[in-house]
Order: structure tokens, then C-alpha cells, then sequence
């Protein structure tokens, strides 16, 4: 059986989601095309212990979704809501715990505790931070020129770029070059003195990242984490209602109310092609669809190497996806609670401590150390983990007085997404549970169901390709005008009518949304130029 759409969306992701969501609303019958039997990809809520309990598989918290999207969209008519989320609460083998909370006097006083010259210093490096997220962060939302073209269309777009530079100074354009090449353990430990604050401040250098802190390129990884907002303040996460799910659920409720078709189940095999230019796709099933606009919100590798024929596209460009770096050794643990955990530093619930960011992470040391063993072939002796309750805030996730807990945690060897290594993971989170035992006690027995995702699962059910959480490392090399190929960091592909729109093209790496709203643009911008061509043609005649 043949259908016909004006555009198919490959992927029922949060950009898919997106993408469909504009291009409906721009008056394009639109079909999303989702693999798994539900939407959301990574930013999804499951229900792995029954239907009592909402897990947020995998991502869990959002920041880097633009307020102008949520309300192009309408997301808050669809349910969209985000509880912001608490400060960071570090609790420490030795009964100390670090917090960082949003009054300047209480945190300067936690961070004193540790050293009164880094609770001086905290003021300058957000500072700090905030001068280089005011230039950086723009030009996330861009869609980047096509750097190295001499035509002119991309001279003019590639002298653009020069106004977000012109915000530099001389100093700035210093700070902004060791940020970008240099490691969260150079910036942090510039500014700071105490294992605690370079342990805390270390984890968003190296979240979903095949790199410990001492590697090069981690610094822009916290800034990258650092560049959204949460109620319009920088660098603020919140917790969506619902769970990542209902960020994507308000996606999916929108996209539909523009009029766009959503399935799931509905497996790509093949992205078909003529004469360089899109004609459709197939699915597993056989069903043909005819479509002059494609996008693929896949990961890149599954887009270029296995719906399509590489061999209809550039050799540079096969060689530029092959050699894409797509690793990050991230075990995602779902936990639902009894009850929740009692903090031998902390006791008593604080909703600051249980509705906060709960960072294990004694030392910057402690985190390279488990990256060093991740690279030499071994889960970490002492992963580090992310930690967050998002049921103190929703009481939808969980039944009363019970609580589900999102912990994410790294390393194991990235090697691991080749296989499923489950003796490996089991026994990693046993050691991440054992790590919350130490600074609360008790928990282990709290814990009554969990789900342990490793790069495997990631990579076999999610579609996140070696089991890197972006769809591709968040490295320098493959950033901006290189993510993912050269020439093609502007959201089209070789092929006329297919453009890409997933994590792993610039804007992506979190939910952010950015590609999805942007690869509309291109898409917009292409149909209007065929037209003026075709009517010049037509005049012409
Ligand atoms: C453990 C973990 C924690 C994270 N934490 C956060 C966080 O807290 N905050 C944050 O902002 N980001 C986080 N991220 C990153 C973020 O979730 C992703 O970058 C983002 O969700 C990717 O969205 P996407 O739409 O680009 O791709 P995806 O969500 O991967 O969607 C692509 C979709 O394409 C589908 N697909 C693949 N092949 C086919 C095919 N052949 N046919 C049809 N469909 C296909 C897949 O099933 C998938 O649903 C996390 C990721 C992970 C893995």
C-alpha cells in the first residue's frame, strides 16, 4: 500500500515531535514515523514497575527547551509543567554534606564549611560563566553557517556569525578559548580550593560525556548544561510534571492539534530515493510512503548507514558518519522507594535536600578515578551519580508516601553497548546503591523495585548508538559547524528533501528542541525558494 504526505518525520522524539508540531502548524500534512510502540524516545515515562509507578527512563530534568517554543507551541494548554528543581545537596561519607541553595548568604555560609576562600570565589565563577553563556549561548539556538563555502549566500551567513563575536573583548575572547578547549578540572580548580566544591561542580563537566574532568573539552560540557533556563533563570532545571514523558506528551498533544498523524510501531526500513533527491520512505511492514520532505530525528548513524544507501551519498560525508564518536558509558537507574532516604548528614525531609539535585561526588579526583577505570576496561570501583526524587513535587509518579528515584551514574567501559554485560551492570548498581548506604542509611532495604539501563539497552531499544546519551559526543571536533558532517551542519543532508534533525546536529545534546524548530525553517525556506524558481521558470517561458 502507497500513501502520500507532504512530510515525514522519521523518529517520535522530542524533535520529531517538534518538527511535526511546526510543520503541521504550517500547513504541511505531516506523518511522524515512531520505531517503538510509544512517542518520546529519550524524554519518555514508562512504567517498567507496574501502573502504580511513572519512570523517567531516561532524561530527567529540563532546562535547555527555548520559552519561545513552549509558547509557539502551546505546550502549557497540553499539560506542559515544570516544578523547579532544588539546589545541589552533596552529602559526604564523613557525615559533611555541601549545598549550594539559591539565598547568596546561606551559600556562601554551606561553602564555607569547606573553605571560606571558594565561598568567596563562587560569586566570580558564576560570573564568570554567566559573560560566556551571555556569547555562547546564542549561537546554540543558530543554525550554523556552512563554514569554508565560498558561495556567497554562505559568505553573507558566515559574516553573520561575526555579531555574536563582536560581544567578545579581548578578555573575553581569551576566557571564551580556554573554555571551549580546556577541562572542568582547569576552571574549576582555578577558582576553587575544596574537594567538595571541585567534586560538585565537576559532574556537569562530564554528564553523558566519554571524558573524565581532567580531559579537554569538558569545560564546554558544563557550559553547554548551563546555557538554559527554568523560569527565564540561567542555568535552572526543573522537573517536568509527569516526567520527561510530559514534555513529550505535550509535544505529541500539539503536534496532533495541528493536525499532524503520529504513530508508533511504525519502523523505517528505508529512506528511498531518485536522482539525489528524497521520494519517501518504507517501513518494516512494507507500507510505502510517498513524501517530497523527509527529516530523520535518528541517530546519524542509523540515518546514513542503514536507512539509506551509503553509496547515494558522498564519500566525505559516509566517512564524516562512520566516524562520528558516539560513546559514553552512562548507567541510568530507575528506583521506586518505600519511603524516602534518610541523610545521616541531613535528617528529616527538606524539600530543598529532597526535592534538590542529589550529587555523589566527594572530589574531582574520585570522578576522574572512576573514568580511569571505565578506560581501563572496568565498570567503576565508585561510579559517581546524579540523583533526583521527582515524586516530592509530583504526586502523580508514585503511590502515597512512596517515591521514585532517577539516578544517573557513570562509568562502565563504552565498549559495553556492544553486549549487554548484565552480571557487569547489576553489580555497578549494586555499588551505585551501596554508595547512597553510606550517606543514608537504611536505603537499601527502602528500595522495592528498580531498572537498570546500560549502553546496551540504550543502544538496542532506544536507538542512542553506542550508548551515547546525545546521539554524539558533545566534543569540540564535533561541534557547531561539525555536528554531524562538514557542510552539513545546517540541518540538510546530500540528499535534496532530507534534512536531519536529531540530537546530533547542532542545537541538540539534551532536550532542547532547537533542531526540531529549525530544521522547519530550512524546510520553509527550500519550498519557498522552489517556488519562486518554479514561477521564474514559468515566466520565463
Ligand atoms: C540516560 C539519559 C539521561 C539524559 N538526561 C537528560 C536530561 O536530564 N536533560 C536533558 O535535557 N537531556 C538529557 N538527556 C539527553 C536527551 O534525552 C536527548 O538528547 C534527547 O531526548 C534526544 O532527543 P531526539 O528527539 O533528538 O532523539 P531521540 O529521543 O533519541 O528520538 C529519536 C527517535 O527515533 C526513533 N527511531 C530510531 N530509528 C528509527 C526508525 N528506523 N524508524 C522510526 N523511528 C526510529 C527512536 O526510537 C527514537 O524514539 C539524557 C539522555 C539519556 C540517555
Amino acid at each position: 500500500m502507497t500513501v502520500a504526505r507532504d512530510a515525514v518525520v522519521i523518529g517520535g522524539g522530542h524533535n520529531g515531535l517538534v518538527a511535526a508540531a511546526y510543520l503541521a502548524r504550517s500547513g504541511l500534512s505531516t506523518l511522524v514515523c515512531e520505531r517503538r510502540g510509544v512517542l518520546g524516545g529519550a524524554a519518555v515515562s514508562e512504567h517498567p514497575f507496574g501502573p502504580d509507578y511513572t519512570v523517567t527512563s531516561l532524561s530527567y530534568v529540563v532546562s535547555l527547551l527555548p520559552p519561545a517554543l513552549v509558547a509557539d507551541l502551546g505546550l502549557a494548554r497540553h499539560g506542559y509543567h515544570v516544578y523547579p528543581q532544588g539546589p545541589y545537596f552533596a552529602p559526604r561519607a564523613d557525615g559533611r554534606y555541601l549545598s549550594l541553595p539559591a539565598d547568596p548568604s546561606a551559600r556562601r555560609a554551606q561553602i564555607a564549611k569547606f573553605s571560606a576562600r571558594d565561598a568567596a570565589a563562587y560569586e566570580r565563577y558564576t560570573g564568570h560563566l554567566a559573560r560566556l553563556g551571555a556569547v555562547l549561548g546564542p549561537l546554540l539556538d543558530e543554525i550554523p553557517p556552512r563554514l569554508g563555502s565560498r558561495r556567497p549566500p554562505d559568505l553573507w551567513r558566515q559574516g553573520l556569525l561575526l555579531r555574536h563575536l563582536r560581544k567578545l573583548d579581548e578578555r573575553g575572547a581569551v576566557d571564551a578559548t580556554r573554555l571551549l578547549t580546556g577541562s572542568i578540572a582547569d576552571l574549576v580548580e582555578r577558582y576553587f580550593e575544596s574537594d567538595a566544591m571541585r567534586g560538585v561542580l565537576s559532574v556537569s563537566g562530564v554528564i553523558g560525556t566519554w571524558a573524565g574532568p581532567r580531559s579537554s573539552g569538558t569545560a564546554y560540557v558544563m557550559l553547554h548544561h548551563h546555557i538554559g533556563g527554568t523560569d527565564g533563570q540561567a542555568g535552572a532545571w526543573g522537573f517536568p510534571r509527569g516526567g520527561m514523558g510530559g514534555v513529550t506528551g505535550a509535544l505529541a498533544a500539539a503536534a496532533r492539534s495541528f493536525g499532524a498523524e503520529l504513530r508508533t510501531g511504525a519502523e523505517v526500513a528505508r529512506i528511498r530515493t531518485r536522482a539525489g533527491r528524497v521520494t519517501g520512505v518504507t517501513l518494516a511492514s512494507g507500507e510505502e510512503i510517498d513524501a517530497a520532505t523527509v527529516i530523520t530525528t535518528a541517530h546519524p548513524q542509523i540515518s546514513f548507514l542503514r536507512l539509506l544507501d551509503p553509496a547515494v551519498l558522498p564519500a566525505g560525508f559516509v566517512e564524516d558518519i562512520r566516524g562520528w564518536q558516539t560513546r559514553s558509558g552512562t548507567v541510568k537507574i530507575n528506583l521506586a522507594l518505600g519511603r524516602l532516604p534518610v541523610f545521616a548528614s541531613h535528617p528529616g525531609f527538606d524539600p530543598r535536600v529532597h526535592g534538590g539535585t542529589i550529587v555523589l561526588a566527594e572530589s574531582l579526583d574520585d570522578v576522574e578515578t572512576a573514568f580511569q577505570d571505565a578506560v581501563s576496561g572496568r565498570p567503576s570501583a565508585l561510579p559517581f551519580a546524579d540523583i533526583c526524587i521527582p515524586s516530592v513535587f509530583d504526586d502523580s509518579l508514585a503511590p502515597a508516601g512512596q517515591h521514585v528515584m532517577s539516578l544517573f551514574t557513570q562509568w562502565v567501559p563504552y565498549q559495553y553497548a556492544g553486549a549487554p554485560q548484565p552480571a557487569e551492570i547489576d553489580a555497578y548498581a549494586d555499588r551505585v546503591i551501596a554508595r547512597v548506604e553510606t550517606v543514608a542509611p537504611g536505603f537499601t532495604g527502602s528500595v522495592l523495585h528498580r531498572q537498570v539501563i546500560g549502553p546496551h539497552q540504550m543502544q538496542e531499544e532506544y536507538g542512542l548508538v553506542g550508548g551515547n546519551i546525545f546521539h554524539g559526543e558533545l566534543s569540540l571536533g564535533q561541534m557547531f559547524h561539525a555536528r554531524p558532517a562538514a557542510g552539513y551542519a545546517d540541518l540538510r543532508t546530500p540528499v535534496r528533501g532530507l534534512y536531519q534533525a536529531g540530537s546530533a546536529t547542532h542545537g541538540g545534546g539534551g532536550v532542547t528542541g532547537i533542531p526540531g524548530r529549525n530544521v522547519v525553517r530550512q524546510v520553509l525556506a527550500d519550498r519557498r525558494a522552489a517556488r519562486w524558481r518554479r514561477r521564474a521558470g514559468a515566466a520565463g517561458r
